[in-house]
């Protein structure tokens, strides 16, 4: 079996660390090059080493004086176990401000904690929504969507139905890209359900971050982590691409989008 570690390493007296990123450009791409090393490892195996300061152990650099918070970027992610978010861009402790929540929905608690990361942490450069395959809480609005029993069933948990509601549009949309993309026989495909699933996790993502690039004074990025190839990116034209996404600009820019998702979705 190929080995893999993954090594937090406080660098030491007088070695030189990665600059902290100093715009949002430099943020996108310090966590899409950490996403593509974690992404190696589990192809190739191996050992990252990751340097780190001292306040990424919870110390301070200088004795008696406090750990300052000091992320460069915050993320709005899924509670999912199998998408941890400092893991999978390859990142240290106090360098993400992670609000985590089932299905990254946008709720106000959630807006309140990225509103007061930009206003207050004058070192976040950006904020990322990070979906991720075969969500549970997409695959729940999708079969409310699909089956009305199943929604009549969350009438009696308003909490979940929260949830289930705030994703049901993406959902929608998807389901309209995949009949557009195939036609409404699609809906009886085998693999539609799974289609419909992960395009949703792309739609949600894309709207989520066009919310939040208008409730918060930050740039937005969004994406998706595969769990199938553990690369953060969405659906192209032509294919799987890697990479965090600027949030659609209208109508038509996320339409196109989920046109993408939806002809490249394997669904007979
Ligand atoms: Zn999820």
């Amino acid at each position: 079996m190929q080995q893999r570690e993954i090594v937090w390493r406080q660098a030491l007296p007088g070695e030189e660390q990665p600059a902290r990123p100093a715009d949002a450009e430099e943020a996108r791409v310090r966590l899409q090059s950490g996403n593509a090393d974690f992404a190696r490892l589990g192809d190739l195996g191996g050992r990252q080493v990751i340097s780190v300061g001292p306040e990424a152990f919870g110390l301070p650099r200088q004795v008696g004086a406090g750990v300052p918070q000091e992320p460069f970027a915050a993320v709005l992610a899924c509670s999912d176990a199998r998408a941890p978010v400092e893991l999978l861009f390859n990142q240290a402790g106090n360098s993400m401000f992670v609000v985590r929540v089932a299905g990254n929905v946008p709720g106000r608690e959630c807006l309140g904690s990225l509103n007061y990361a930009v206003d207050n942490l004058p070192t976040v450069k950006m904020i990322t929504v990070l979906g991720h395959t075969s969500c549970g809480a997409v695959t729940a609005a999708v079969d409310a969507l699909l089956a009305p029993q199943v929604y009549l069933d969350l009438i009696h948990d308003p909490s979940l139905r929260a949830i289930v509601d705030a994703l049901l549009a993406g959902v929608r949309m998807a389901d309209e890209a995949l009949v557009a993309a195939h036609g409404r026989d699609v809906r009886d495909a085998p693999g539609f359900r799974t289609a419909l699933i992960d395009l949703g996790v792309t739609a949600n993502a894309a709207i989520t971050a066009v919310v939040l690039a208008r409730a918060v004074d930050c740039a937005v990025t969004y994406g998706v982590f595969s769990l199938t190839n553990r690369r953060v990116g969405i659906t192209g034209p032509n294919g799987w691409q890697a990479g965090l996404m600027d949030p659609p600009d209208g109508d038509r820019s996320l339409t196109e989008i989920l046109r993408w998702g939806a002809v490249n979705a394997e669904v007979w």
